[in-house]
């Protein structure tokens, strides 16, 4: 078949991928580069974090982020065969820590995750000792912790990348820097005219709200910075009563610091506000950060839905793929397969929703 695929960043640079090895044409348009730099994808912390999110966002959301980890690896194993960037995932856990004073802090977030998780063997607590031999850079005034076994994080940019060569190595045809205007049932309208596929996907995250008004944007600040001097092998979050900081390690001495989430839809420049928190939390946790070098700061959309989870809305001749919101990266590998599902004409899997059919304008 012959697809056309509008916004190529996480969702859509996946799907793109399984369909193209599925054997189906794939054209892929997106309104930035090839890099994916306009994307969410291309800035996230790519934390797989099922843990943390059940905190936040409850027990379906456990359950389904739960097998992330190894879904990845698995997806990681056959992009190998067909791209040779190489992906890291970095699938040592993650350290949850609280300065004394924010020990209450701490502790509700363990109450939380046990009230979702139970007594889960992959949580373990954490005394001074416990900390220091996961990461021996952490200073000794954090003396309780949790160590998330489950959880890891991907170098989302390489991914990106790995994702770009496969496909145009595999002949997919990539239309970097063209808007799509609309999507509808086989058809992808640019300022160029409407262009006809047996399927058009909308994988177009916040820019797709045009077509999708329940799509809402919440912003997310997060800042990359270079500290050779810093080794934190697995990622650090710092639970304090006003903002829960994160920090990711990523390849080439880049932690990853983030996230502001404010219910606002502009893009514009990180904040001073914003950098001043982040950046004096960041140096409460590793005094070897006031040496960093901030190597860049950006503001991108989270794609989000009423319900904060995704949706994969199927009709005639067209899939929209939406709302992956702050996990993203975590339920990824289960939006793409309840996604491909449908594409075949089953419904059954997570998030799928069917559309009453439209017929198609010709
Ligand atoms: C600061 C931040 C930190 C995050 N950290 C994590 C994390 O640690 N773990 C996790 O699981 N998730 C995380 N996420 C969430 C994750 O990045 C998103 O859920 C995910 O990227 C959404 O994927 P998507 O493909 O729907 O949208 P995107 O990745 O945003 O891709 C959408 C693509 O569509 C293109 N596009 C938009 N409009 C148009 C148009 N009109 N025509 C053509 N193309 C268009 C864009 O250029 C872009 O390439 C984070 C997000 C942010 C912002």
């Amino acid at each position: 078949m012959k697809i056309g695929i509008a916004g190529a960043g996480l969702i859509g640079r996946l799907m793109a991928w399984q369909l193209q090895r599925a054997g189906h044409k794939v054209t892929l348009f997106d309104a930035g580069d090839e890099l994916g730099t306009n994307s969410a994808a291309y800035v996230a912390a790519a934390m797989l974090a099922p843990y943390s999110e059940a905190v936040t966002s409850g027990a379906e959301m456990f359950a389904l982020g739960k097998p992330a980890l190894g879904q990845w690896r698995e997806l990681l194993q056959q992009l190998a065969q067909s791209s040779s960037h190489v992906v890291a995932l970095n699938d040592s856990g993650s350290v949850v820590v609280a300065h004394d004073l924010d020990r209450a802090s701490l502790q509700h977030f363990a109450q939380k995750l046990k009230a979702v998780a139970g007594n889960d063997p992959e949580v373990k607590q954490l005394d001074r000792a416990g900390i220091s031999g996961l990461e021996p850079e952490l200073p000794a005034s954090f003396r309780q912790g949790l160590w998330l076994v489950g959880e890891g994080c991907l170098d989302n940019r390489a991914l990106l990348v790995a994702l770009q060569h496969a496909l145009v190595t595999g002949g997919a045809e990539w239309r970097a820097n063209v808007a799509v205007q609309s999507v509808s049932a086989g058809t992808l309208n640019t300022a160029a005219g409407a262009e006809k596929f047996d399927w058009a996907i909308d994988c177009r995250g916040f820019g797709a709200k045009t077509d999708w008004p329940d799509v809402r944007g919440v912003r997310g600040e997060i800042l990359w910075v270079r500290a050779p001097e810093v080794r934190l092998s697995r990622p650090v979050r710092l639970m304090h009563p006003r903002y829960h900081l994160y920090i990711t390690p990523k390849p080439g001495d880049i932690y990853v610091v983030g996230a502001t989430e404010i219910e606002s839809e502009s893009q514009a420049p990180v904040t001073v506000r914003s950098q001043l928190e982040l950046l004096s939390a960041l140096y409460s946790v590793h005094s070897g950060f006031a040496e960093a070098q901030i190597v860049h700061s950006f503001a991108r959309c989270r794609p989000a839905l009423p319900d904060n989870l995704p949706q994969v809305q199927v009709s005639d001749g067209l899939l929209r793929l939406n709302g992956l919101y702050r996990h993203g990266y975590l339920l990824a590998p289960t939006v793409l397969a309840s996604a491909i599902k449908a594409l075949a004409g089953d419904y059954s899997g997570a998030f799928v929703q069917e559309q009453e059919s439209v017929s198609r304008k010709t």
